[in-house]
């Protein structure tokens, strides 16, 4: 009987069991995990989890439909063979996996402060026990120092205010979301942060962390009770190496089109893997919830023999401050930029997530064809630029520019 081995019990690798078994495959499935829970959802962890709105995000499967062999608390450690067209063996803590085909859908770690990992108070929010952990710290209203304002550490900020705690936001790049938008449009949710009565400061590393205080580069030092590190994710994928699997720098596996790893009987889908977009002609890193939800159906698809692209808009959303904050396309394509609304005229902080009359979206454009949105409170552009770029329509930038004139509406 057929062996399909999954590395990875996130999101990503619970797609690939369901959309296998949807699609008629009756061989064995192995799933192995390092971590000690069933699947479960992420993005409600610097969400609903940190706010305490919510305990758990385990995500819904009919285990026993899904005839799966599932083994927690057993991280894979190593590949063997997968160069060869009949399969492999996945090398784990708890024994050989063998398979024909293998998906690697092993996610991303966060990123530390080298130097760091002996202090109980300095944490990252990856798992859910992280998320349980920083929500009773949160508890003793501490002095909360976050490293990056990036898009975790902007939820994370959330929380800890919406917690009452004092916080302090450190950013070494010029704006905040600067690693995934360029500084101009980052700089434009700087004033949600002192709206929230959160402090930020830009531009500044942070050198050293003690038992109760941080070293900035500016030579400041402030006092800290629990230091939240938001600087990013890599992929776990370091235990790949030594198996002849190509990865890139960052350590994301290399997939072509159809999320075929360079060894022909495994696949990588997720956070851990890096894709050959035919939309953008260029490989793709995306470490986004949607990615997770929808490319292990072609990933499923492919191991059951079809030839399938992966080949989306990204698009990926972020709650902070009481706003909605949603992207979708590859701002770098983009020649120009318009406004749709008026970015300084921001909703109060707490206003509900969608609900802000004021919201603003702005559009990249090259030539007439919209290639990213970003969209503040305004849902409806969003998926209305979003369908408009999958389509590849034409888009006419005046009518565009007016806010009142649908984006679907401002095609011709
Ligand atoms: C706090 C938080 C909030 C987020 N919010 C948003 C959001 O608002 N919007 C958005 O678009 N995205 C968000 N994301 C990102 C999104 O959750 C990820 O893109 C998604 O979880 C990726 O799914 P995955 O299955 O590829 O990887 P993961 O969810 O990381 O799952 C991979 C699993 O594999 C396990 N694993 C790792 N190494 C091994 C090994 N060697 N052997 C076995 N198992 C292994 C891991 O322990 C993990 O359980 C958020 C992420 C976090 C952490």
């Amino acid at each position: 009987m057929r062996s399909i081995a999954v590395a990875g019990t996130g999101l990503a690798g619970l797609q690939v069991v369901t959309a296998l078994r949807a699609g008629g495959y009756t061989g064995t499935i192995t799933m192995v995990g390092a971590e000690p829970h069933r699947p479960y959802d992420r993005p409600p962890l610097s969400k609903a989890v940190l706010l305490g709105e919510a305990d758990d995000s385990t995500l819904a499967a009919d285990w026993d439909a899904l005839d799966v062999e599932l083994r927690l608390e057993c991280r894979a450690t190593g590949l063997r063979g997968g160069d060869a067209r009949s399969g492999g063996v996945l090398d784990t803590e708890l024994g050989e996996v063998e398979f024909d085909q293998l998906v690697l859908a092993c996610g991303a770690l966060p990123v530390t402060l080298p130097g760091t990992e002996r202090y109980e108070h300095v944490r990252t929010l990856r798992t859910i026990d992280d998320a349980h952990r920083l929500r009773a710290a949160f508890r003793d209203r501490p002095r909360v120092v976050i490293v990056g304002a990036g898009w975790i550490g902007a939820e994370v900020a959330t929380a800890a205010a919406r917690a009452g705690c004092q916080v302090h936001v450190i950013e070494a790049l010029p704006a905040p979301l600067a690693g995934a938008l360029p500084d101009e449009i980052g700089q434009l949710t700087a004033a949600w942060y002192e709206q929230a009565g959160i402090e930020l400061t830009l531009g500044t590393r942070v050198l050293a962390v003690d038992e109760t205080s941080v070293v900035l580069s500016d030579g400041r030092v402030i006092g800290a009770d629990l230091v939240v590190v938001g600087i990013g994710v890599r992929p776990a994928t370091d235990w790949l190496s030594g198996s002849g699997l190509a990865r890139d720098a960052a350590g994301a596996v290399l997939t072509d089109a159809q999320l075929r790893t360079t060894m022909p009987s495994v696949y990588a889908v997720g956070d851990c893997a890096a894709w050959h977009s035919r939309r953008y002609g260029i490989r793709l890193h995306v470490e986004h919830w949607d990615v997770a939800l929808h490319a292990p159906s072609v990933v499923a698809a492919n191991l059951l023999g079809a030839e399938q692209p992966y080949d989306p808009v990204p698009y990926f959303w972020s709650e902070q401050f009481g706003r909605m904050v949603q992207y979708a396309g590859h701002h770098p394509a983009g020649e120009r930029i318009v406004f749709r609304g008026d970015p300084s005229a921001g909703a109060p902080t707490g206003a509900p997530a969608g609900a802000d009359p004021d919201g603003w979206t702005v559009c990249w454009l090259a030539g007439d064809r919209l290639v990213a949105v970003l969209a503040v409170n305004r849902p409806r552009d969003l998926t209305q630029g979003r369908r408009v770029m999958f389509n590849d329509l034409q888009i006419d930038p005046d009518r565009l520019a007016d806010p009142a004139v649908s984006i679907k509406d401002a095609t011709s």
